[in-house]
């Protein structure tokens, strides 16, 4: 038998997530017309099959927010699945042999486990797999209305190569020297044929619709602004000329942001890959070229443009003439300009740009001053290059110009000529979606010598992944090595035709998943436009600010396109969005040795030394991870504390979007605290308090008001207990509102579990009641099992009543009660010549003239003023008077 006297969160907690689950508490209600529903989604997580501490502050958080809507009359949908394609399955099927379905399958289950102990409430009823064919399907048939409408598309791009394996490596396969995680071998960049999406189509909308998202912490959206990246500049033509200075018919077109330096260009710079290189590069220059672009083949594109990197090219021995004064300047091949942003061609103007500067010093190339500080003739540049604007010189009929006017007097100029205009540019370039890989969503195309790219009808949908497939991690990758999946008949010409054997970036699944949820069961259609419109937009979307940029933008992107296809009618999928910040774990390092040393190896943590070598040990708070040993496992937390004191101890130990650092001790001390709610919700029932009948609700409440008035007034306990209960509503309401601040409202709640100690027993039944139930509803949200536990103990649910109708999860959030926060006194601060000496209890209410009587007459003013008249008196209402003799 258990003492019913003691909390023990092991006895209760499993018993009412089963009781929850089987009276459908979490269930997504239908919705009616006057209802207000409400979307509270985290972000979905990758099935590694271990939970983490990151995890569990991130659905927490977003359990909270959903339990409160419920509570506050909403219709809430809260949903959860998983992010299940992509490289771990895969690798754990090369590495050890198994099939990545089974493997992922197993995963999910094993997290579904650890979330379920979490008290989270979720509806299962809709849960999703990416990995699912009922699921990929839909992802087939988004894509196929993306290539209908001319976003999806196909061009070579560069990928990893590993030589010795002969495959395609994805980026997180290739560690930070350059080398295959398999094979070790240094990988080699290879042009494939390659699906990509036009979100470049989208960037002035996904830019501008920034605005809209007030309900994003300001990061966010500077990040995606910054990544969409606009600049107005203008598109300048430079005619390639022959060693007698005449056009040769070819030109090269660069973008720049500073038309005004275009005095100032001293060569113009080609990506290695530009098309014209081929054909502008002379006999002498050739072997130079080719090794330059061999090797560049070889670096990452982080590699090319990191800042602190020696800028490297050569020149390709062709010239063009500079369109404004016919000067002619050489082409260059370099490292640091990219093929597929812009025109893939700059012009170098190293006196008003860092990396042309850099790069001119290298090669010795002429760096021609054009711009001034305004007021200044002094040539402004020496060590480095200088980019502000100015006034420009050196630059005929343009000279005294500030830049703002000579890029658009250049501008004009160029157009009317013929060799420019102004235009704008994006950093945001379209979207890679194919990969080389097999655990991933099949691109549903056939490839037809006749025919070409012919889309797989949406009858025969979906292209399922073929299972009992070999993995070797060597060759092609292993759907191309099935003949028979890879072959097929046309669907245009019946011919025999290659299906298309790469498949998709994971991030094209988790682009319209939160659509999904809406109308998860859907056969016939991804969902329906009804239930879509009717969810979406997501209230309240939860997750890591690691996603700040690619999944959101992304899921922003398809919103868009599937709203211009008709599929939806809405124009940004998540109207507030909160970062959870990360959860940091103590980490011990020896500085000498640079190794990590677990916590539990210390054995005084006030001199923590390294138990093998005895040196002192350097002690910080860090993200948690497996190779710091700073990890704090949730199952052994919940096994010797239960989920709410977990969740407890996240939300109070700081504000969501902050990082928050795992301490024991605190963890302890929310254990504590729902020990003590425990004990006071134990004391009431031995002395006979219930909840039964609706006991200590408003109607209860507001008929001992009106007769206690009649019988003059509450009890001083009586007036300090409901001022406490509905300060609490008051304050936890405010801290639910706007900004999440749960770490503040745990406090509110201490706040009042400490003054019901006070003053409960001393108070009349109906208004200790109130107290009750108001301490369980508002503690509802943060620790669900105990909650629901008292709230049962206490006759809150009626025997005979269905959990689903009476659980505390189905009450209504209180009001608080504006006449229950009055303050009948309040203390007066008496001064004498600005000193203080003294308080007062003076009723709330009195006016100037009444306090400054009350303070003429008390002891105060007769023992400091001895009888005499004050000569001035300062009375500030509501909190002091000061008496100057
Ligand atoms: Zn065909």
């Amino acid at each position: 038998m258990s003492d019913s006297s003691r909390y023990q969160p092991q006895a209760i907690e499993s018993g009412l997530q089963r009781a929850w689950l089987e009276n459908g508490l979490h269930a997504t209600p239908q919705i009616e017309d006057g209802d207000t529903p409400f979307y509270a989604l985290s972000m979905f997580p990758y099935p590694s099959g271990n939970l983490h501490m990151g995890h569990v502050r991130n659905y927490v958080i977003t359990d909270v927010v959903a339990r409160v809507q419920r509570l506050r009359g909403r219709k809430v949908l809260h949903p959860m699945g998983w992010d299940a394609f992509g490289l771990p399955a895969e690798n754990a099927a090369i590495e050890r042999g198994v099939d990545p379905g089974a493997w992922t399958d197993q995963n999910i289950a094993s997290m579904r486990r650890q979330l379920d102990q979490l008290g989270l409430s979720i509806d299962w009823d809709r849960e999703l797999a990416t990995c699912h064919s009922s699921y990929y399907r839909w992802t087939q048939w988004l894509f196929l209305q993306f290539l209908e409408a001319g976003l999806a598309y196909q061009k070579d791009a560069t990928v990893n190569w590993d030589p010795v394996d002969q495959t395609v490596l994805a980026n997180e396969q290739v560690d930070s020297e350059g080398r295959s995680w398999r094979s070790g071998a240094l990988v080699e960049k290879r042009k494939l044929r390659q699906w990509f999406l036009k979100i470049t189509d989208y960037a002035q909308q996904l830019l501008d619709d920034l605005e809209r998202l007030e309900g994003w912490p300001e990061r966010v959206r500077t990040m995606q602004a910054n990544w969409i990246g606009r600049s107005t500049g203008a598109e300048l033509h430079f005619d390639v000329v022959d060693a007698n200075g005449a056009a040769c018919g070819d030109r090269i077109t660069v973008f720049t942001t500073r038309a005004d330096t275009l005095h100032g260009a001293s060569y113009v710079v080609l990506a290695p890959e530009h098309p014209l290189v081929a054909t502008l590069t002379t006999p002498e220059q050739a072997i130079a070229v080719e090794a330059f672009c061999d090797r560049v083949a070889r670096q990452s594109e982080q590699e090319r443009t990191a800042e602190d990197r020696p800028k490297r090219g050569v020149p390709i021995g062709a010239q063009v003439r500079n369109p404004v004064n016919g000067e002619r300047l050489p082409v260059w091949i370099a490292d640091y300009v990219l093929a597929d942003y812009g025109s893939g061609a700059v012009m170098g103007v190293p006196a008003h740009d860092q990396r042309d500067f850099l790069f001119a010093r290298q090669y010795d190339l002429p760096v021609k001053s054009v711009i001034v500080p305004e007021g200044s003739e002094v040539q402004a540049c020496e060590g480095s290059a200088w980019t502000e604007a100015g006034v420009l010189i050196h630059s005929g009929s343009f000279d005294g110009l500030t830049s703002a006017e000579a890029k658009r007097a250049i501008t004009a100029t160029a157009e009317a000529q013929g060799w420019g205009r102004e235009t704008v540019q994006f950093r945001l370039r379209d979207w890679l979606i194919s990969r080389q890989r097999y655990w991933g969503c099949p691109i549903p195309v056939i490839h037809c010598q006749s025919c070409g790219v012919v889309p797989v009808p949406v009858d025969q949908l979906p292209v399922e992944l073929p299972r009992d497939v070999a993995f070797t991690g060597k060759g092609a990758s292993p759907l191309a090595q099935l003949q028979e999946w890879v072959t097929v008949a046309c669907p245009c010409c019946g011919q025999p035709a290659r299906r298309e054997t790469d498949t998709m970036d994971t991030f094209m699944c988790s682009s319209w998943y939160y659509l999904r949820y809406s109308d998860a069961s859907n056969t016939q259609l991804p969902f329906s436009r009804e239930a879509v419109d009717r969810w979406l937009p997501v209230d309240q979307y939860v997750g890591g600010i690691e996603h700040a940029i690619l999944h959101l933008l992304y899921s922003r992107f398809f919103t868009k396109v599937l709203r211009d296809r008709g599929l939806l009618g809405f124009d940004e999928p998540f109207e507030r969005l909160l970062t959870q910040g990360m959860v940091q774990g103590i980490t011990y390092k020896n500085p000498r040795t640079g190794l990590y040393i677990p916590p539990a190896q210390v054995s005084d943590p006030n001199d923590p030394r390294d138990p093998q070598t005895g040196d002192p040990l350097e002690t910080f708070y860090e993200k948690m991870s497996k190779s710091k040993y700073n990890g704090v496992d949730p199952a052994v937390v919940i096994d010797r504390y239960g989920a709410d004191t977990a969740r407890m101890f996240i939300l109070f130990k700081a504000p969501p979007e902050k990082d928050l650092e795992w301490d024991d001790a605190d963890v302890e001390g929310q254990f504590r605290f729902l020990q003590r709610i425990w004990r006071l919700v134990d004391g009431a029932c031995a002395r006979g308090l219930s909840l039964a009948g609706g006991a200590g609700g408003a109607a209860a409440v507001a008929e001992a008001l009106a007769s206690s008035t009649a019988a003059g007034g509450l009890s001083r306990d009586e007036q300090e207990l409901r001022r406490a209960v509905h300060t609490a509503i008051r304050a936890i309401s405010d801290d639910l509102d706007g900004d999440y601040q749960f770490n503040t409202a745990v406090s509110e709640l201490m706040k009042l579990s400490n003054a019901m100690a006070s003053n409960l027993e001393a108070s009349g039944t109906v208004f200790a009641c109130e107290a009750l139930r108001t301490l369980l509803v508002l503690l509802a949200p943060f620790a669900p099992h105990l909650a629901e536990e008292l709230w049962l103990k206490l006759g809150g649910r009626a025997a005979g009543d269905a959990l689903a109708s009476s659980s505390i999860h189905r009450q209504r959030w209180p009001e608080a009660d504006e006449g229950a926060l009055v303050r009948d006194t309040v203390p007066l601060v008496i001064q004498i010549k600005g000193k203080v000496r003294g308080n007062l209890e003076v009723p709330a209410d009195a006016d100037r003239a009444t306090l400054e009587q009350l303070a003429l007459a008390s002891e105060i003013a007769e023992k400091w003023l001895e009888g005499k008249a004050p000569s001035r008196v300062i009375v500030v209402p509501g909190k002091l008077v000061n008496l100057v003799p």
